[in-house]
This record gives C-alpha cells, structure tokens and sequence, in this order.
C-alpha cells in the first residue's frame, strides 16, 4: 500500500525521525491557515506547497513550489489543488491532486550550502536481507545517477538478527562526506529511520532528498512509504491511511469482490485460477500474438457468482476484444466450473459482448468441454494449451 508524502512524513516522525515539517489541505483557504500555524510552529516565512499524489517527479512537473507570502501561498495552492499533474512517473493524462502539503521552507534564503542526499530502505530479495541505498547525489533523477555514474550509488545491508550497527551508520555519513556535528546528526538520521522502516512494517522508504541544512541538520524533505500490506493486521492505525482515489478503480472494485486482479494495457482478458497459471497464461497470450489486458485469478472457487463477477470486472476495461478463461480443476472439478461458466453467461445475456475461449484441464475435463458445446452458447472451448493460444489467435484476426 502506497502513502502520500505527508503520511510517510508522519510515520517517520512518530519513530523520530527529522523532518521537514508540513500541514495538509485540501483547499486554498486551509492552505493559508496551515501556513500561518507553520509560522508559529517553526518560525518559518516562506513555505513550499507540494502537490501530494501517488507519484514522485512532482518538481519537475510544476506541483511543488515556493511561495514566499501567505498571498502566494493561497494562489499557489488554488492552482496545484484540482490540477491535472503530469511526471514522468504519472499516466499520460496526469493524476488529479486532491491535496497540497504546506511545508515549512527548509532550504534557508541565502543558503547556498544545501546538501542534498538520497536514501532509501528497502528488501535486497537476493541476499534476503534488507538495505540502505543511499547516495550523494539527491534531489534529482535515482535512475539517471545509477545509469550514468553507479559508483556513486552505495548499498549497506544489514544483518537482521543484528539489526543495524553502530558503525554501519557512521559508514553511510562517512561515505557522505559528512563529519563533526553533520555527521552525528546523519548516524542519528540513519538509525531512527531504519527502526521506523523495520517497526512500521515497510517494503520501501525512500527519501530523496535528505537535506543537510547549512546549520547541519539532517532531515528528510520528501518520503515515499510503501507499507506491506500483509502486516496491515498489525497496523490498524495505517489502514485508515489508503486514499483509494489513488488506486486503480477496477482493481479496487475486484479486491473488494475478494479477486485478486491486476489491470493491464493489453486486449486479451484472462479468468485463472492460481497465480503460477495466471503468469503462463499471460505468456501464451503474448505468444499468440495478443497481450493480456488483465491477471485476474478468482482462487479455489470458480462458481457462476464468482465467474460472473470476474468477467463484469475484465469487461470494465474497454480495451478487451476476447476474454481466455484458463482453469485447472484440481479440487475444483472442471464439470462445475463450466456450469458456472455457463450459468454465469446466461445470466449475463447481451452484456456479454466479446468472444469467450475457455480452457478447462484437470479432473472431468472432458465432461466439461461437452458441457459447454451443449450449452449452445458461443463459447470456444478448448483443452490443450496450444489449441488455445491458437483459438486467441484466430478470435483476435476477426476481431
Ligand atoms: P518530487 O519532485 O516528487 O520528488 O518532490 P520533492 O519533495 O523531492 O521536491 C522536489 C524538489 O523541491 C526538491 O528536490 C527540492 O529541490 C525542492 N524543495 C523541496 N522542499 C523545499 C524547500 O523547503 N525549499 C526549497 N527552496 N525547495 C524545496
Ligand atoms: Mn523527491
């Protein structure tokens, strides 16, 4: 589950880590009232309103920016707040901003010292181990730095029954360059920020940039929080956190419906049961020439509600022209299946609007194919794996 900027920010603070310090709002009037409470609060005069989407490359794309009065500060925010903002990390149309953060300026005027870092924490799956990726090159593009110049990308992994080591966080501020005040500033950086990774229960922090103010404190000015959704149950307090005005609207709906589905761009629907079936599904689709518009696996039960509710959910996306439903009937027997699949199409009727190929393997299969060739309904039904890959081939040339 992915958090906005002001969230991770908040859960960073709460395990002690320096950040730089913001209040949300999602119009232009909360935005000069957050501003002025920022000026009590940290003395500050100038504020950066940040647009907070579920994308990063905000900068570049016009949705963080200075204003240097409370007058700006509402013209500023009732720009950003509606807009459409495009990065290179967002959809082609952009994504809506629902909020602005107001931050408190912490690149201090006249400051021509700033340092900015990047840094995040996240599971090296290779070694099993997490790690710190940090760098001295922050504020700008990761990838671009590890493309052209990767040896200035460092990486500390960490023991987890050791946890992280004192001299591992002098390392890191070392290798950044860092000494006196800046540098204990950085171990203690480091080490609440590693805890607050570990206790929250994240698959990745990263934070670009952390900023190294000329007065040397070290802070993070931008966080991106990724929580692992299966430790959520340990974590009510986080589950509030979900803007699903983020998230994919058919995916949520399919979650919802307990179906584990992933929207893709392509224009062949898949229906599967099981997650290793899904992925060799996808490949004989691409194989066939076609490409997969979705990974839907509806699980161990594949009854006509289900079956129903996974092609009404595939049939949201406008882009799928034949929907391949691939199922193994291992304890699901296949004969039931195709009953389901049958039932679910009659009750469907004229909203069932594209061709269908169903590939049913395992127990009764072939009671299965003679089932749905009884049906009468324009099904194709098919059992070896070739056969259907061929038959998508085919649906999709008359399409
Ligand atoms: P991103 O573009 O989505 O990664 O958003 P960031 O939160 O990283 O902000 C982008 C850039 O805005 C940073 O790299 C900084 O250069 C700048 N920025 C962020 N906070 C401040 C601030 O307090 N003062 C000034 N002057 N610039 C800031
Ligand atoms: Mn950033």
């Amino acid at each position: 589950m992915n958090l906005h900027e002001y969230q991770g920010k908040e859960i960073l603070n709460s395990f002690g880590v320096r950040i730089q310090r913001g209040i949300v709002a999602d119009n232009q009037n909360k935005a000069v009232d957050a501003a002025k409470q920022l000026a009590t609060e940290t003395g500050t005069g100038w504020w950066v309103i940040k647009a907070q989407i579920h994308a990063g490359g905000r900068g570049k794309g016009g949705g963080v920016k200075l204003a240097k009065s409370l007058d700006e500060v509402k013209t500023i925010s009732n720009d950003i707040i509606g807009m459409m903002l495009k990065t290179p990390q967002t959809p082609p149309q952009g994504k809506k901003v629902n909020q602005v953060l107001i931050a408190e300026d912490v690149y201090y005027p006249g400051d021509n010292e700033p340092e900015e870092y990047y840094m995040s924490v996240l599971l090296n799956r290779a070694t099993g181990k997490n790690m710190i990726m940090y760098s001295t090159e922050g504020g700008m593009d990761i990838e671009k730095v590890a493309e052209e110049t990767p040896h200035l990308i460092f990486n500390e992994e960490i023991d987890p029954a050791l946890g992280l080591m004192p001299f591992q966080a002098r390392k890191i501020a070392f290798n950044l360059g860092l000494s006196g005040t800046a540098m204990k500033e950085m171990v203690k950086f480091v080490g609440s920020l590693y805890t607050a990774y570990v206790k929250s229960d994240s698959t990745l922090f990263e934070i670009n940039p952390v900023l190294k103010t000329s007065d040397d404190k070290i802070l993070a000015v931008d966080a991106k929080v990724t929580l692992d959704d299966s430790a959520l149950f340990r974590h009510k307090n986080y589950v509030e956190l979900r803007d699903l005005r983020e998230e994919n609207a058919i995916e949520v709906e399919a979650n919802a419906a307990g179906l584990n589905y992933v929207d893709l761009d392509g224009n062949v629907g898949c229906m599967v049961n099981g997650a290793g079936l899904a992925m060799s599904t996808m490949d004989l689709i691409k194989q066939s020439g076609g490409e997969p518009a979705n990974f839907l696996d509806v699980g161990g039960t594949a009854d006509a509600e289900r079956v129903e509710t996974g092609f009404r959910i595939i049939l949201k996306d406008p882009n799928v022209k034949a929907i391949l439903v691939n199922i193994f009937g291992g304890i699901v027997r296949c004969d039931r299946v195709a009953n389901g699949i049958v039932e679910a199409y009659k009750n469907m009727g004229d909203d069932m609007n594209v061709p269908i190929i169903v590939r049913l393997q395992g127990t009764n299969a072939i009671e299965a194919k003679q089932l749905i060739e009884d049906s009468g309904l324009p099904v194709h039904s098919v059992v070896e794996f070739q056969e259907a890959a061929d038959k998508v081939q085919e649906v999709l040339a008359n399409a």
